[in-house]
């Protein structure tokens, strides 16, 4: 006999890990074509996605592995990057990230896998967190209002510039940057103002500062360099030209010193990153903005507030969402749309934990340090350059800088390498006596002299400047008082989480946002230290290990999406789309078309499309969409040729956000080039195409790839997440620089984005292997079919392709029932949470419809348990509509219920208790409450609140 006899069932199949990600067993997918009416899943597939776009063949990706076997693999190649003690500093520390909130957000499903908080009823938990980290901003910051995160430092920085724009009375077009910024903020800077035509002026203040001609400033505090300067003077000067003045400020200094807004600064941004969150090689981590009163209408972001439930009682939601791109499309105040609620959440929780006077204790024991190291360096005779320091200090080496990087890292040490002269040092949370030892190790070798030094060294005084100690009081508020042991931590951990539904408990058929399972396993490497403690400008040798699995990754989303160069910069989905969308201008612009500038988009886009078209300069042209929701190729044409030479670009989504394969993609492609336009086309809907077709083969230029939905990130509440973006070889020289070497349209503050959680989309595509990821797909259209079928008969599916298929979601029009019975898609979506369900998209893309997107990880018993709930609701509709109650008396208006109508006394509705309380087949034992009725909106926007409320205040408040 053959070896092959002899092994035969003896090692795990290829597709192990298929079977566990994807919801329907073998035979529920019979059943289930079956109720379709297709024939098989090729049958299903060949009547679903035209045949033009079909990618026949594999995509070469080769088989799934096991989860011990890619877990190997991850230990090896994370075993190729070398941790080391990080002295770089700029803009990233050492930090330490407490165990108990490391396993129980971090590392729990109840707070990643959450959606943003959009449905604010089931979403207490996180908005509380959130608004914790409102309000820990605006205290450190001593500024008015700060939204609920951005992407990164730089990115805020570039945002505070546009803000400063946007209200600056001065009509100068020059935006002055502090040259002691760090360079990767300045090279995020450059890359937004282009565009926009806005000068950058990079100066001293102290000798470059010319207030009439700039519209706004920017300031590091402390500088990058470590220097603290008083910017008063300069402030006051930039306010008397009507400029507007940002600071970019670092929030454990901020424990210690004076308030930017109490120093007279307009807006404030800066990386919560210290505040727990691992350096990750660049991120995931939050990034905040905070400014004053006058200019919140107008802040970019999400801004968690206070409002008040329909008992009147108080409750978290999201405020002024008028501002954003789902609303005001191209006219939004920024693009943003996933942020980066996970590491918030952490830094907020780091704050209770620690409290005012802990994260001072941090902040004045790191000083202690530097000012003992201060002290030291200069009793060696060695010239240390800032004289007024917070934790930061740079060195002059006399032509010693590469030498001092070398005898550091012998010590596994990183210093930072300015230039030829100067090295700068920066300790941390994690820095010790030993560290500081360690330091002056690497300036003198002479150990009797270092012995000296230490015993005759006398303590020295502070190095923070007297005049800009922090006499401003931050974190009062009693959550950042309450929750000091571990236990107490724990409990209010665990209090938060179980009022908020994530996928650990209910499907969330979000579409468009592709809510799939996202695998403990895949999570599992995130807090691995090799990956974790790395700065994002650490050595390249010391990165070998992520150089290798961004290199694989590259590979692997080349060979899905069939474009020939990747980009993994961009910090989300809509960054990638500016960064897509800087490529192909820069594209232009090398042919000598600069003048091209229009951008023709669906008027079913994503708001983030108009939103990120804006940000580069283009103009914006609506498209229309015919009766079937496809673009209309008349008038596209139309548009093609009223614009022709200065067409730029086309935005499109596929398959559409109407949830259809359209069949005419091939042919939009070819029009736009024709016209010399390219094609952007929105990789929100991947999940739809993996394995079945490729972008880059069909006709498309640039892509970005959510990977926190297709492939696996975790939602966390609302970010992180990543948008790389793939791109035609004639886009690739236009790709994202480094930012930290002033890299040409640099569009994050690190190379590789929000490295850290890379490793999450990695795993699961080396887990899915070619047939994995196709099977994935084809079971995502099938499920989504498999509810169109089932709610045809109870409510009208708005879209169909032109075999009468759906895509990976569909639309139920939910406008009929609103004009007979007045019952509205909330209602419905309220309604679903009292059957423990998160509601699908709500009028996105068509108002007054949901859009269901259920992903091939539910099953059939948790589809059917959907499609169950649905049909209650509609019968719950029929009695308005046969006239046994009104629309007011119904229990569609009244929900959510929660424990509150359950166990009032006096129950006057007009509809049975136990049926409202307990719709359908609501198990009373595993019962999801929602912790308050329905919130209102309206109420919360007239009487904004936007950090921590003294609750017994504003209760009065609302009862009076
Ligand atoms: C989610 C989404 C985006 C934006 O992606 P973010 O990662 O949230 O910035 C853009 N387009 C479509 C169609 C989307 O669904």
């Amino acid at each position: 006999m053959t070896s092959t006899s002899l092994w035969r069932n003896t090692t795990p199949a290829a597709d192990a890990f298929c079977t566990r990600h994807v919801g329907p067993a073998e035979r529920d997918v019979a059943a289930m074509l079956g109720v379709i009416g297709a024939d098989s899943l090729d049958d299903l597939m060949d009547q679903t996605v035209p045949a033009s776009i079909r990618l026949r063949g594999d995509m070469g990706l080769g088989d799934g592995l096991s989860e011990p076997a890619v877990l190997a693999r991850l230990r090896e190649i994370a075993g190729r990057n070398r941790v080391m003690v990080s002295l770089i500093g700029q803009g990233y520390y050492g930090t330490v990230l407490p165990g108990v909130i490391q396993r129980n957000v971090l590392e729990n499903p109840a707070w990643y896998t959450a959606y943003t908080p959009y449905q604010p009823e089931i979403s207490q938990g996180r908005l509380e967190a959130l608004l914790n980290f409102q309000t820990l901003v605006t205290d450190l910051t001593g500024l008015d209002v700060a939204n609920a995160s951005l992407l990164d430092e730089a990115t805020a920085a570039a945002e505070a510039m546009a803000l400063a724009r946007r209200v600056a009375r001065s009509k100068a077009d020059g935006f002055f940057v502090d040259a002691d910024c760090h360079p990767q903020t300045l090279a995020v800077l450059r890359t937004r103002a282009e565009p926009m035509g806005w000068r950058i002026i990079v100066g001293n203040p102290e000798h470059d500062l010319d207030p009439d001609a700039v519209f706004g400033a920017l300031f590091q505090y402390p500088g990058s360099s470590g220097r603290i300067r008083d910017p008063r003077a300069w402030i006051e000067r930039l306010h008397a030209a009507h400029a507007i003045v940002a600071m970019a400020a670092d929030p454990l200094a901020l424990t210690v010193l004076e308030a930017p807004g109490t120093l007279g600064a307009d807006i404030a941004v800066g990386s919560m990153q210290r505040y727990g969150m691992p350096m990750g090689a660049g991120g995931p981590h939050a990034a905040y903005m905070a400014v004053r009163d006058a200019y919140k209408r107008n802040m970019p972001g999400r801004l968690v507030g206070v409002s008040i439930d329909s008992r009147g009682e108080p409750a978290y939601r999201l405020a002024l969402q008028t501002r954003e791109q789902h609303i005001r499309r191209e006219k939004a105040t920024s693009n943003i749309c996933t942020a980066q609620v996970l590491p918030a959440v952490i830094s907020a929780m780091y704050a209770v934990y620690h409290g005012p006077e802990g994260l001072a204790a941090i902040a004045r024991r790191t000083h202690r340090l530097t000012a003992i190291l201060v002290a030291g360096l200069r009793a060696l005779s060695i010239r240390v350059e800032t004289e007024s320091v917070f934790d930061t200090i740079t060195v002059h080496t006399r032509g010693e800088a590469d030498l001092l990087q070398v005898r550091a890292e012998e010590a596994g040490m990183n210093l930072r390498v300015v230039d030829g002269d100067r090295v700068g040092i920066s300790l941390d949370e994690t820095s010790t006596p030993h560290t500081v030892r360690a330091i002056w190790r690497c300036f003198c070798r002479d150990a009797g002299r270092l012995a000296a030094l230490e015993r005759d060294l006398t303590a020295p005084d502070d190095l923070l400047p007297a005049a800009l100690r922090r006499t401003t009081l931050f974190l009062t508020h009693p959550v950042f008082h309450a929750h000091r042991s571990e236990t107490d931590m724990l409990r209010y951990l665990r209090r938060l989480s179980d009022r908020d539904l994530a996928l650990d408990r209910t499907m969330i058929p979000l579409g468009s946002c592709t809510m799939k399972l996202n695998a403990t396993v895949e999570m599992m490497p995130v807090t691995w230290p090799e990956f974790c403690d790395i700065h994002p400008f650490a050595p390249a040798a010391q990165q070998a290990g992520y150089a290798e699995l961004f290199q694989d990754l590259e590979r692997l989303l080349k060979a899905v999406s069939g474009y020939d160069a990747v980009s993994l910069q961009p910090n989300s989905g809509a960054q990638g789309e500016y960064a897509g969308l800087l490529a192909i201008r820069a594209y232009h612009r090398s042919r000598g078309e600069g003048r091209r500038d229009i951008c023709l988009i669906p008027a079913s886009a994503h708001g983030t499309n108009p939103a990120s078209a804006q940000m580069v300069g283009m103009r914006v042209v609506v498209v229309a969409c015919d009766g079937q929701g496809n673009v209309d190729i008349g008038d596209l044409k139309a548009k093609i040729a009223q614009h022709a030479d200065r067409l730029a670009a086309i935005m499109i989504t596929y398959p559409s956000t109407h949830g259809v394969f359209e069949e005419s993609v091939v042919e939009i492609c070819d029009l736009v080039h024709a016209a010399g336009g390219q094609v952007y086309l929105d990789g929100a809907n991947m999940n739809a195409q993996v394995g079945l077709s490729r972008p880059g083969a069909f006709g498309a230029d640039v892509s970005h790839f959510n990977l926190h939905k297709t492939f696996c990130i975790p939602h966390g509440g609302g970010g992180p997440g990543m948008g790389p973006i793939g791109v035609g070889a004639h886009l690739a020289p236009f790709l994202p620089g480094a930012p930290q070497e002033g890299g040409t349209n640099a569009v994050s503050a690190a190379p590789f984005g929000s490295a850290a959680v890379l490793p999450i989309s990695w795993t699961y595509m080396t887990l899915m292997g070619d047939a994995g990821l196709r099977r994935a797909t084809e079971i995502a259209i099938l499920n989504s079919n498999y509810i169109a079928s089932r709610l045809s008969d109870h409510y009208p599916v708005l879209y169909r392709g032109a075999n009468g298929r759906v895509a990976h979601e569909c639309i139920v029009d939910l406008r009929p029932i609103k004009d007979q019975t007045g019952i509205t898609v909330d209602d419905i979506a309220k309604r679903l949470i009292d059957h423990g369900f998160h509601a699908p998209t709500v009028s996105f893309p068509v108002a007054g419809t949901f859009m269901i997107e259920p992903t091939e990880s539910e099953g059939r018993v948790e589809l059917d348990r959907f499609c169950d709930a649905m049909i209650a609701i509609r019968a719950e509709i029929r009695d308005i509509e046969a006239g046994v109650l009104t629309a007011d008396e119904s229990p569609l208006r009244h929900a959510p219920h929660t424990v509150r109508d359950l166990t009032e006394t006096a129950w006057e509705r007009a509809y049975d208790r136990q049926r409202g309380c307990l719709p359908g087949d609501v198990v009373p034992s595993s019962k999801y409450w929602s912790p308050v009725n329905r919130l209102d909106n309206a109420y919360g926007d007239r009487n904004l609140v936007c950090s921590c409320p003294d609750m017994s205040a504003y209760q009065e408040e609302a009862t009076a």
